[in-house]
């Protein structure tokens, strides 16, 4: 299976058969698992082995298919599946840091990411260093003897920023410092996190894995020692457990991502380049955009620039809402990596909460719209933008 191409592992890897063979994945829609005799009971609860289960909110067989399919597309040895990405994220640092320990973060943080570390971290006794993640240099200055983790988001929300992971993960490791990457916005599908230097990797399975919208879903992936030693224990006595229904989606959404992404990054790409110069827009932001001022870092690190585009709207909060509110196709939602095309306006919404200032300071300008392109025809997008941008 190590040979397979990521199209391959996603279709078959990790499918476990129950004694019918079924073709399609089973929802084993169980709570608990019944023991043949109360030795193998006790045997379990010492230690279960592979594919055997006590409780579901430790591990359940349709929740274990999807870990092993991520885990064998990210090329990580162990991952654990949570009910969100928010859990996903928590978990992870809640697991590994205790009072005293200290965090290096980047300042660029999807909303929730950064409540975590700005204010639930410090009140658990754990030091926070925000940084400008696009500056090696800030993140050399701000490690210390005691820093446990740095967090990143390899590109950011919304202002589509490229962290060098090569290089924050050489400067974290000098100090010994784990290195956490939320990967949502790369995806996995275009970007090989674990072999550029990072040591976790968190997805949103709610984004692109689903990519239909429908459920809320979190992986973490990493060593088997950190899966099995730090994350697992912490999570299956906390409880933020993926429902099997729920992993059963994203199991089968894994089936579709990598057709999926490519499609809607070939759609994002094509939209990023008729809108090259258009006079409403001061900037359209994109990894592999021809002014994106990290354009070559973004294709050292991705292989596509990714599915989402944010335009700068040169008239500012009014002429973005007269854009959004003129789309016929793209949808007003917050959401991303959706099959349908999502339009939102950070500002206002998202990243309503922070003050002028911070947004000012991470680029969110009062004219940004983030777009999620979705699976619809790609001519159908340009045209519907187009328009928007004309009554704008
Ligand atoms: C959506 C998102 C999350 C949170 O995921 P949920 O599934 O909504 O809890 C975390 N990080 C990033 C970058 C996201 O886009």
């Amino acid at each position: 299976m190590t040979e397979w191409t990521p199209r391959t592992k996603l279709v078959h890897a990790g499918i476990k058969r129950s004694q019918y063979g079924e073709l399609s994945e089973a929802i084993f829609l169980t709570q608990g698992f019944a023991y043949d005799t109360a030795e193998q009971a006790e045997a379990r609860f010492i230690e279960a082995g592979e594919d055997e289960y006590v409780y579901a909110r430790y591990g359940n067989p349709t929740v274990r298919m999807f870990e092993e399919r991520i885990a064998a597309l990210e090329g990580a040895e162990d991952a654990f599946a949570t009910a969100s990405g928010m859990a996903a994220v928590s978990g992870t640092l809640f697991s590994m840091l205790s009072a005293g320990d200290h965090i290096v973060a980047a300042r660029a943080l999807f909303g929730s990411c950064l409540f975590i570390v700005q204010t639930i971290l410090p009140k658990w006794g754990v030091e926070v260093t925000l940084v400008d993640g696009t500056d090696l240099n800030a993140w050399r200055a701000a490690m210390r003897p005691d820093t446990k983790a740095v967090f990143l988001e390899a590109i950011s929300n919304p202002t589509l920023e490229v962290i060098d992971i090569r290089g924050v993960s050489a400067i974290a490791h000098e100090f010994g410092a784990t290195v956490v990457v939320d990967n949502v916005f790369a995806t996995p599908i275009f970007q090989r996190t674990l072999e550029l230097g990072a040591d976790v990797v968190i997805y949103s399975a709610t984004k692109h894995i689903d990519g239909q919208g429908r459920c809320l879903g979190g992986v973490v992936l990493g060593t088997k020692e950190f899966i099995r030693k730090t994350f697992e224990p912490f999570n299956k006595h906390t409880g933020p457990a993926l429902s099997p229904f729920n992993a059963w989606i994203m199991l089968k959404g894994l089936e579709t991502m990598d057709l999926r992404c490519r499609a809607q990054a070939d759609s994002a790409a094509a939209l990023v380049e008729s809108l090259q110069g258009h006079a409403k827009l001061c900037r359209v932001i994109f990894p592999f955009a021809p002014d994106h001022p990290q354009l070559k870092l973004a294709k050292t690190q991705m292989t596509a620039g990714g599915t989402v585009v944010s335009l700068d709207l040169k008239g500012g909060k009014a002429a973005a809402f007269r854009f959004l509110n003129a789309l016929e196709i793209v949808t007003m939602s917050n959401n991303l990596g959706d099959a349908k095309s999502l339009a939102t306006h950070p500002a206002t919404t998202t990243h309503q909460r922070l003050t002028a200032e911070e947004r000012q300071a991470l680029g969110i300008t009062d004219g940004l719209v983030r777009v999620s392109i979705g699976l619809e025809d790609s001519g159908d997008l340009i045209r519907d933008i187009s328009q928007a941008l004309d009554e704008a």
